[in-house]
């Protein structure tokens, strides 16, 4: 339709069909299938078992220019892609995206199921609970919290004996080490199994994990923009006897088990990094992990199904894994390894999975190829540029752009020039991509201001700059039609063999893999550390941390640290401010400027909005 309509009318014009027939579609058989409703369903991870001896298919990353705070349409083009792929070239097609968090869905940026006619439906369900991931995710993160305040309140409580004997004695009165208590005893040296043999100062050792109350790093979350708990006291009730203590809420998606959840490959997997992730240090400066705490069993009890992704439809019926949604900066901001892998056996030697990396390039494809490939082992094909003219001109020197702001002139008429000097951002982010050894395509997403002659000289330059394609396409207005152009240029390029290579290996210093992603795919001259992190950097070392990928928590607006610098910024140097180490997850994340983990609500919230027709059921106002 003519104008189109908003989002959320598009979605509910069109009728989802029924999951398990889609399931069936897509050789999913009933056993695997957990169904959640008529619209959404969990697969299980059988699926790689029983389909393990079959080739998998082509492994497409959807990642993106520098963009302008309204979003150049990764996830508009990722599902759109999948449309035309499935929908009208008839491929088998997966396309797998993150879930978003209920924050900005309520705040002000709006939910995050792509756009137009390209989108993945149901949306109120997509950008609302789903099967309840984000949900197990607060449970588990919260549970390791209260063990951690609960394990400093007995500490401090109880004297040495008194507290090795509560230790060690089961409900049914048995004094025994349960199976994780002996796995700590093996990490401290100790190889008894009977709590009755262990000496007086092994029992002390056993018993104390002595955290450093100022030294624990793991907070509370809360999938709510809710600013006043960006810093709490915990511990104020007479009760706790004065042990408090001051602490910080991160939104659920910030924690460190939603990037586990992204990175885990199996059930195990998922247990082991559950278990090794630093939630503090102790009083000599030593690392305690969760297993010291006796709670990664449990917290991927409360896991456990989370870790199958979640099948879904776009607008146009072919399907899609919406699955895990870490941050961009603090994590690395892509969908599941499951989703992907369960995807690229489904769709068969002859299918295409398109997955989306959050942020611009720089940072989400990065970490897609040195983070996500790296623990999946799965080889990308391909990757996609998204690119808008508005970003382009943005980076020419445009006025700057809002959300709630209207455009300046220079974005609603002709002006080549703009273009052609904001394309250095664009050319920048092709090479990263060409850097990787995979084909790049950009993908050039319109919208009703563009003109002729700059879409021209776009993608002109797109193919000097080593785009391998560089196509024009308007799915957002037209769904899968408006792609196919797209997805012909995707298969295409995927007919070659792909010659991916990691940018770093993983045995060198942190200090030079933090060099080399700043220099190769920031652009900048040099990187400084602060001395706190440069100690830090040596602690990560010695602690055997050292063999971690990187993961920059770095704004999205722009190639350099400073987010008023756009285009290819060149002879800067990146300060890095902090460096903390995500265990579990597998990485290392250094800071460049502050990253909010808390995000706040604006005078304006998008709530004002939503409601729900009582008769009707329908929910109305979600974006
Ligand atoms: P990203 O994933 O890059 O953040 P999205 O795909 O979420 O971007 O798109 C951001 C917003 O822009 C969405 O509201 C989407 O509907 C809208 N949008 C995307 N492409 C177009 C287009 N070609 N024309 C108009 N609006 C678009």
């Amino acid at each position: 339709l003519r104008p189109v309509p908003s989002d959320i009318d598009i979605a509910r014009a069109q009728h989802p069909k029924y999951i398990r027939t889609l399931a069936l579609e897509c050789g999913i058989l009933e056993t695997e299938l957990l169904q959640y409703g008529n619209t959404k369903a969990k697969v299980s991870l059988k699926v790689l078992d029983r389909l393990q001896d079959s080739s998998p298919g082509k492994y497409v990353v959807v990642g993106g220019i520098t963009p302008t705070p309204l979003g150049e349409g990764k996830s508009t083009t990722t599902i759109g892609l999948a449309q035309a792929l499935g929908a009208h070239l008839d491929k088998n097609c997966f396309a797998c995206v993150r879930q978003p968090s209920q924050g900005p869905t309520f705040g002000i940026k709006g939910g995050a199921a792509g756009g137009g006619y390209s989108q993945v439906i149901p949306m109120d369900e997509f950008n609302l609970h789903l099967t309840g991931d984000i949900h197990a995710i607060t449970a588990a993160n919260n549970l390791l919290a209260a063990a951690i305040d609960t394990r400093i309140f007995h500490e401090a409580t109880q004297p040495d004996e008194a507290l090795f004997r509560r230790l060690t004695t089961d409900k049914s009165n048995k004094v025994r080490f349960s199976q994780v208590q002996l796995d700590r005893l093996s990490r401290l040296g100790i190889a008894k199994s009977d709590p009755n043999e262990l000496t007086a100062e092994e029992r002390v050792q056993f018993a104390r994990l002595d955290i450093d109350p100022e030294q624990v790093m793991w907070n509370r979350v809360l999938d709510v923009n809710d600013r006043y708990l960006r810093k709490i006291t915990v511990g104020q009730s007479p009760t706790e006897k004065n042990i408090s203590r001051e602490t910080n809420f991160d939104i659920s998606v910030a924690s460190e088990i939603m990037a586990i959840l992204a990175l885990a490959t199996s059930l195990k997997d998922m247990r082991e990094r559950l278990g090794k992730m630093v939630v503090a240090l102790d009083k000599k400066g030593k690392p305690v992990i969760a297993d010291d705490l006796g709670i990664g069993g449990a917290l991927t009890v409360l896991m456990k199904d989370a870790l199958m992704p979640n099948l879904m439809q776009t607008l146009e019926g072919t399907p899609v894994f919406v699955h895990a949604g870490p941050f961009a900066n603090i994590a690395h901001g892509n969908s599941s390894i499951l989703a992907d892998a369960i995807a690229l056996k489904l769709v068969g030697e002859d299918g295409i999975v398109v997955t989306e990396a959050g942020f611009g390039s720089d940072i989400g494809m990065e970490k897609f190829f040195n983070i996500k490939c790296r623990a999946s082992g799965l080889k990308p094909d391909a990757a996609v540029i998204v690119a808008t003219i508005r970003a382009l001109k943005m980076h020419g020197g445009g006025s700057p752009v809002a959300p709630g702001r209207p455009l300046a002139d220079e974005y609603k008429s002709e002006n080549v020039e703009l273009v052609e000097k904001g394309f250095s951002n664009l050319k920048k982010q092709i090479e990263n991509g060409v850097s990787f050894g995979v084909p790049v395509v950009v993908a050039i997403n319109t919208f009703s201001s563009d003109t002729k002659a700059e879409i021209e000289k776009l993608m002109e330059l797109s193919h000097a700059a080593g785009a391998s394609e560089a196509v024009v396409c308007s799915h957002w207005a037209d769904g899968g039609a408006g792609a196919t152009d797209l997805a012909k240029a995707v298969v295409k390029v995927t007919q070659e063999p792909s010659n991916f290579k990691f940018l770093y290996p993983l045995e060198d210093s942190i200090e030079d893999k933090i060099r080399s992603i700043a220099q190769n795919i920031y652009g900048a001259d040099d990187v400084s550390f602060t001395e706190e992190c440069a100690e830090k950097i040596r602690v990560f070392t010695e602690e055997g941390f050292g063999n971690l990928p990187i993961c920059m928590a770095k704004t999205q607006y722009s190639l350099s640290h400073d987010p008023a610098l756009k285009g290819a910024p060149r002879g800067f140097t990146l300060p890095i401010r902090d460096i903390r180490a995500a265990v579990g997850a597998g990485f290392l994340y250094p800071l460049v400027g502050t990253i909010s983990t808390m995000p706040g609500l604006p005078t304006r919230p998008s709530f004002y909005d939503i409601d729900i027709d009582c008769e009707t059921e329908e929910i109305y106002g979600l974006f």
